[in-house]
């Protein structure tokens, strides 16, 4: 027996159609079964009658005093009977459960889970137990779909246990943790995940397999780590400091404190023999930009070679605009440009000018990491927006080079202390501060009643000269719909705005050469009004929009309506966002306040945590960071603090993965399980 084996005619009653439907859920193995944890239970202990709400579920026990009556009418049918609970009859109706009736015999004892309706005194049944009292408190919940049914689900789970997999299930934590943390072994907990006799047996499952989570988490984290600084050798920049620092005092605006302070930690690292591997965090504006042109300076000035790496071409053209700006001075900096569309005969120029040396900053997109592109002495590396770029490909530009210094540049928020622990193999830089000066984005909440006079005021900005960015509704799953939504939206526009003003359209289905093309004719002012989905990248940059008018705006976090928010305020025109929302919950009217309240993006991380816990806001693809099947990020921290302790710990022994106290880790580790993270 192995509990890797397929599903497929090892789990008793799983033929070929039930395994092809179980895939659907991801569930392949027989491991992947046992790790399909239901998302929620439902509560079946019984409550007192005389208590119970309006509305509450519950299960109720007593004695069946009628006979079932099944009425049926169309398709549909339902079941009737009456039954003695304490001295008090209720009544019990199933829907479209016909079948139940067998089951239901006067005098009998039974006992039936489902929602009490007060007004009527009865209980609408949802389950029908047996009165023999072998049920569980807690029911399990699973995410299903179609082709898989709960019950199903259920009864594979169980028949799998009673086939014995969880003995067979390897347990992964060393014994001293277990003992130190008080964690209950693997296989106890993954049947208590399942089927938990009460409350304190689910707690203690759970917690053990946070724990188990976040544990392996950390020792990739710190295995990253361990590579990067103990195993890795780095380069030592000897950059010239004079030159340095009268680059700073002549740039034309003064550098905030923070950027100070990030920019010394950076030159540290640089002048340092460890490698630097450090993220900088800063929020939209905060000015990141200079600083990457201060380090990529600093190495020039060591005859190394910068390369800066952004996700798009737009990007990268705006980054070499603003570089070539702010080094205008630098005579001897030669920056170039290397992005898909380049030339072919510009491209080789280019190649071998990296070849020789000649060039002494790169900015482009994943061009740079292809083949062929070869550097004469790499320095630095740094990437904006770094969590679009997967592990593998950091690595290939690192390979690049002798082992450079890399700076990750993130504008996405996340509190310190989390940001340490999710990214433990990277110092972490944070800009807190803003330039002085900055007119603030001011941020007003409406209603769509009141679009219409939003419409007419907008038009007062577009008469001014300046430019606005309309995000059109995100439907959850549906690209089909989200182009109909844009394209209506830029219609009704262009029929408002008839005479005054351009209207463009930009969505997620066009070419990137078509998207950067409108981009483009967007920021030299040939349009007016642009109307997207929310394709519009971070960090884009025209001056000249003021306003951010965004479509149903509950249905986007604070972090990416932040992040648009962004777009505009980036000039020293006066500027607005407007969030047009009829938002149903309290989370959305939550949500659009907090933004009209602050312009802060770390304030707004923080709150968005609060609201909506740490899985939303840190989806992998944002950030890079694993899902956890239990853990979560934020609930959660002091376990993954501890967790990260205690992988630093076994870090710090010696080829630990020969030590006996280690054999179940190292066996683990040996297996691959931890690489899945990638
Ligand atoms: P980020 O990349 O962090 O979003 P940028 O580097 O693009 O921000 O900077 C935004 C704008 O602020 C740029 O126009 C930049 O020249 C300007 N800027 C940067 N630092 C300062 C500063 N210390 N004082 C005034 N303006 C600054
Ligand atoms: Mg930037």
């Amino acid at each position: 027996m192995d509990i890797i084996a397929p599903v497929l005619h090892n789990v008793r009653g799983i033929g070929e159609k039930k395994s092809d439907a179980l895939a659907t859920l991801g569930i392949v193995t027989v491991q992947d079964l046992l790790f399909h944890f239901p998302f929620r239970y439902d509560d079946l202990s019984e409550k007192n009658l005389a208590e119970l709400l309006d509305g509450e579920k519950t299960t109720l026990k007593g004695i069946v005093a009628t006979e079932a009556v099944v009425s049926f009418y169309g398709k549909r049918n339902r079941l009737l009977f009456r039954m003695m609970v304490g001295d008090a009859v209720i009544a019990v109706t199933f829907f479209n459960q016909h079948y139940l009736k067998n089951r239901v015999q006067v005098g009998e004892e039974i006992a039936v889970y489902g929602k009490w309706d007060a007004n009527k005194q009865t209980i609408l049944g949802m389950k029908l137990l047996s009165s023999g009292g072998d049920e569980k408190e807690f029911s399990p919940i699973y995410h299903v779909n179609k082709s898989v049914k709960q019950n199903e689900l259920v009864k594979f789970i169980k028949s799998a246990i009673d086939t014995g997999y969880l003995s067979v299930l390897p347990e992964n934590l060393p014994l001293y943790l277990r003992e130190k943390y008080r964690l209950i072994d693997r296989s106890s907990a993954v049947r208590a995940m399942h089927f938990p006799e009460n409350e304190k047996e689910h707690t203690g499952a759970k917690r053990r397999l946070k724990f188990e989570e976040f544990f392996y988490f950390q020792m990739r984290i710190q295995a990253l780590r361990f590579q990067e600084k103990v195993m890795s050798q780095g380069q030592s920049v000897m950059y010239d400091e004079k030159c340095v620092r009268n680059f700073i005092e002549h740039l034309p605006f003064e550098l905030t404190n923070a950027q100070r302070r990030v920019t010394s930690e950076i030159l540290n690292d640089m002048k340092s023999t460890s490698h630097m591997l450090r993220l900088l965090q800063g929020d939209v504006g905060s000015g990141k930009t200079v600083i990457a042109a201060i380090a990529m300076l600093a190495a020039a000035t060591n005859n190394k070679q910068s390369a800066l790496m952004v996700p798009t071409e737009i990007l990268a053209t705006q980054h070499l605009e603003s570089l070539k700006s702010l080094l205008s001075e630098q005579k001897e900096v030669k920056i170039a440009l290397l992005t898909g569309s380049t030339k072919a005969k510009e491209r080789r120029e280019i190649l071998n000018e990296l070849a020789s040396g000649e060039i002494d900053i790169v900015v482009g997109t994943h061009a740079l990491i292809q083949e062929g592109v070869d550097f004469h002495d790499l320095g630095l590396v740094i990437t904006d927006e770094q969590h679009r770029f997967g592990v593998n490909q950091r690595k290939i530009l690192r390979e690049k080079g002798n082992n450079p210094d890399i700076l990750f540049m993130t504008a996405t928020p996340i509190p310190r202390t989390l940001a340490i622990t999710a990214f433990g193999e990277m110092d972490v830089s944070i800009i807190d501060e803003m330039p002085a000066g900055r007119i603030p984005i001011l941020t007003k909440w409406i209603k769509h009643e009141q679009l219409e006079t939003v419409l007419q005021w907008l038009n007062t900005e577009i008469v001014k000269g300046h430019q606005i960015y309309v995000i059109s509704p995100l439907i959850e799953e549906s690209e089909v719909m989200d182009l109909k939504n844009a394209t209506d939206l830029a219609e009704e526009l262009q029929s408002f705005f008839a005479d005054t003003a351009r209207v463009a359209l930009l969505h997620g289905r066009m070419k990137n050469e078509e998207k950067d093309d409108i981009m483009r004719r967007f920021k030299e002012r040939e349009m007016d009004i642009l109307v997207s989905t929310t394709v519009i990248e971070v960090g884009v940059n025209v001056p000249n929009a003021t306003v951010m008018m965004i479509m149903d705006a509950d249905r986007f976090g604070l972090a990416q309506l932040h992040q648009l928010r962004g777009r505009v305020g980036r000039g020293d025109l006066k500027s607005y966002c407007i969030l047009v929302a009829n938002p149903k919950s309290e989370d959305g009217k939550k949500r659009m306040k907090i933004m009209t309240e602050t312009n802060n993006g770390f304030v707004l991380s923080e709150k968005d945590l609060e609201l909506r816990g740490s899985g939303e806001v840190f989806g992998t693809k944002q950030s890079g960071l694993p899902n956890f099947l239990v853990a979560d990020m934020v609930a959660d921290f002091n376990i993954l603090e501890v967790a990260r302790e205690e992988a630093s710990r076994v870090w710090q022994v010696e080829n630990w993965w020969e030590k006996p106290q280690y054999k179940l880790l190292a066996d683990d580790w040996a297996n691959g399980r931890t690489q899945a993270f990638d």
